[in-house]
């Protein structure tokens, strides 16, 4: 079989982190235990002494999870991956690997709601500063920076405004000042954005989305780039615990074969439903990084290698129109989450952001008309039909 380093990004999603099993069957095994025997003492005894490899206990390695971990780490082009029970999993861990009390943590504004709760009102409860800011305004982010500033968090396209980061400026400026950049690309994927190239230290993914890609699994990972940051993280996730069981990873997996192909598809049609978007009179703006009228489309262009499956845009109606819409799609399916085949649509005010208050939404662009759309593989033809008509009630 050829390298992993030597493949496209279209075989790796096929081939990255299957390996040769005893029976030589084409997809690995589910090793659904919970712990491995010893073949003696001494065995026992070299296992934890990290002499031998091998399996000891589910928490601190299993082979499905391996081979999970393995590919998504190929994917990344990094050097290994850590499955977690979740993507807040994944975030948690990684920003206690990095983070203790008294250092400063600058982050996106635009980060997925539980993202910002979680370093807002428990990862300051231990100690760690914060400022949030606008990551796709540069100067902002100088401007936040303070001599205990250990880490800049990133989330591009941001949720759910999808406001875009450069991410080389940002790493260039973090490294200058000692800090690490960690970057959640669920929205993206490897297969269209690979932050280490760009300098980033650490990658976020809520498996839950694009890379399982059918709403059946809950999951996170984390990658890290080089070899000597892989012990640290693995230390915490397994005190932390919260990782990944065998099924779930097998389930992602399989998912992932057809990643490159999905993400393709959602590419194609998102890019037709937001120019059928632009156009249509119930419709005040579109935000999606495959419009030139994206703010950061020359970003979007250089350091992506395609606009995605989200899309944004404003109702001119407001909380009312968007109310309607939500109550008259019959092919979208309306629910929260994203990155699955089926297109989901959620309207941000009046469910995910409502907690929020209105002038919090305001300050964040979370304007009362803002509909998230997550474009899947059905027809686009039928998509669009559906939108359609949900706008003509
Ligand atoms: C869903 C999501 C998360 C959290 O992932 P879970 O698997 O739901 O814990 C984090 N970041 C982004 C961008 C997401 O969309």
């Amino acid at each position: 079989m050829k390298e992993c380093n030597e493949m496209s990004p279209e075989s790796l999603v096929v081939h990255a982190g299957v390996e040769k099993n005893e029976h030589l069957a084409v997809v690995p095994p589910i090793y659904q235990t919970s712990t491995f025997s010893f073949d003696s003492a001494e065995h026992g005894a070299s296992l934890f002494a990290g002499e031998d490899k091998g399996f000891i206990y589910s928490r601190m390695g299993n082979p499905t999870v391996r081979g999970l971990e393995k590919c998504v780490a190929a994917l990344e082009g990094g050097y290994d991956g850590l499955a977690c029970g979740s993507g807040m999993a994944a975030i948690h861990t990684a920003l206690s690997v990095l983070l203790k009390a008294g250092d400063h943590l600058v982050c996106s504004d635009a980060v997925y709601g539980p993202t910002c709760t979680l370093v807002e009102t428990i990862l300051s409860r231990f100690g760690i500063e914060y400022t949030m800011v606008d990551t796709s305004n540069t100067t902002a982010i100088e401007e936040a920076m303070r001599p205990n500033t250990k880490a800049v968090y990133i989330e591009t396209p941001g949720n759910p405004t999808l406001v875009i980061c450069d991410l080389k400026t940002v790493c260039r400026l973090a490294h200058d000042r000692g800090a690490q950049v960690i970057v959640d690309n669920t929205f993206m994927t490897p297969v269209l954005q690979q932050p280490f190239r760009w300098g980033v230290d650490v990658i976020v993914h809520s498996l839950t989305k694009f890379l399982n890609g059918h709403a059946d699994v809950v999951g996170g990972m984390i990658v890290v780039k080089k070899e000597e940051q892989y012990p640290a993280f693995r230390k915490t996730l397994n005190q932390l615990g919260g990782v990944l069981p065998p099924f779930e990873s097998f389930l992602v997996h399989r998912g992932i074969k057809t990643l490159a192909l999905r993400m393709q598809r959602h590419c194609e049609s998102a890019q037709k439903v937001a120019e059928f978007l632009e156009k249509h009179s119930a419709v005040e703006w579109v935000r999606y990084p495959g419009l030139k009228s994206h703010p950061q489309y020359e970003i979007a262009g250089r350091q992506m290698t395609g606009p995605g499956g989200m899309i944004s845009f404003g109702l001119r109606g407001g909380l009312d129109a968007g109310r309607k819409m939500m109550n008259s799609v019959e092919l979208c399916c309306l629910a929260v989450s994203l990155g699955g085949v089926e297109t989901l649509i959620q309207h941000p005010p009046s469910m995910t952001h409502a907690t929020m208050g209105a002038e919090a939404r305001q300050r964040a662009n979370i304007t009362d008309g803002l509909v998230r759309l997550s474009v899947g593989i059905e027809n686009v033809r039928d998509v669009i039909a559906d939108l359609d008509q949900a706008m003509s009630h």
